[in-house]
C-alpha cells in the first residue's frame, strides 16, 4: 500500500472516531512480506472483521470472558440493534441477546412488527453490542475498553449499512451519537451515527427491572417508530 492509500485509509478511520488501529499479526507480516493488506477495506464482509478480532486480548475484557458475543442475525439486515455488552448467557454461548432481556427483545421486534401488519422476525434485523465481552459483574463498559473494542461495531455498521439503527440503552446511545444526555431523555428521538439515523429506546433489561409500565410503553412507542421508518 502507499503512502496516499494510507492517508485515505487512516482518515476514513479518524472520522468514524476511531482513534487507535491495531496491526493485525497474520496479515501484517503478509503485508511487509509484499502481499495482503494492512488495513481492512471500507464495506468489508462481516468475516474478515470476525477474523480481525480473533482471540482478543486488546482490552481488559478478554480476562474474564468464555465467548467473544460477535453479533447474530441477518448481514443485510436494513434495521440493526446495538446494546452495551454481553451478559452471562451470552458469554456462555457466544450469542447478543439470548438471556431474559433477549428474550424480551425477541418480544418487542416481533410482537411489535406482528401488531403494526410488518412480516419481521428477529432473525431478519442484525443485533450486536458495544463492547464484545462480557465485562465482569455485568458493569457498564468502561470508556477505554469502547474506544478499543467500539471500532469492530462500527465497522459491522459500515459492512451493513443500515438504514437505521435501534440504540439500546446509554451506552449504546453516548457511544452513537456522542450525546451526555440521559437516556430518559434520548429517548424516542432521531440521531444520527455518521449518516445513518438512530434511534434511542431503553435497553430490555431496565425493562425487565422497570417497576411501572411507562417506560414499557414508552419502547414499544420508540420501536413502532423505528420500524415504521425502516419498512414502510
Ligand atoms: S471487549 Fe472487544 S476489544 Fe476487548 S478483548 Fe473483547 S473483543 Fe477485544
Amino acid at each position: 500500500m502507499d503512502a496516499e492509500t494510507l492517508r485515505q485509509y487512516l482518515e476514513y478511520y479518524q472520522d468514524l472516531g476511531i482513534k487507535t488501529l491495531y496491526r493485525r499479526g497474520p496479515a501484517a507480516k503478509a503485508e511487509e512480506a509484499g502481499h495482503g493488506e494492512r488495513w481492512p477495506a471500507p464495506q468489508e464482509p462481516l468475516f474478515r472483521i470476525l477474523e480481525d478480532i480473533g482471540d482478543c486480548h486488546r482490552c481488559r475484557l478478554h480476562e474474564q470472558r468464555t465467548k467473544i458475543v460477535f453479533g447474530v442475525g441477518n448481514e443485510q439486515s436494513k434495521l440493526v440493534f446495538v446494546g452495551e455488552g454481553p451478559g452471562a448467557d451470552e458469554d456462555a454461548q457466544g450469542i447478543p441477546f439470548v438471556g431474559r432481556a433477549g428474550q424480551l427483545l425477541t418480544q418487542m421486534i416481533e410482537g411489535t412488527a406482528k401488531k403494526e401488519g410488518i412480516p419481521l422476525l428477529r432473525k431478519d434485523v442484525y443485533i450486536c453490542n458495544v463492547v464484545k465481552c462480557r465485562p465482569p459483574e455485568n458493569r457498564t463498559p468502561q470508556p477505554d475498553e469502547m474506544e478499543i473494542c467500539g471500532q469492530f461495531l462500527s465497522r459491522q455498521l459500515l459492512a451493513i449499512a443500515p438504514k437505521a439503527i435501534c440504540a439500546l440503552g446509554s451506552t449504546a446511545a453516548k457511544f452513537l451519537t456522542q450525546s451526555k444526555e440521559g437516556v430518559t431523555r434520548m429517548r424516542g428521538n432521531w440521531y444520527k451515527w455518521h449518516d445513518i439515523p438512530v434511534m434511542v429506546t431503553y435497553h430490555p433489561s431496565y425493562l425487565l427491572r422497570a417497576y411501572n409500565v411507562g417506560p414499557k410503553r414508552e419502547a414499544w412507542e420508540d420501536l413502532k417508530k423505528v420500524l415504521h421508518f425502516v419498512y414502510d
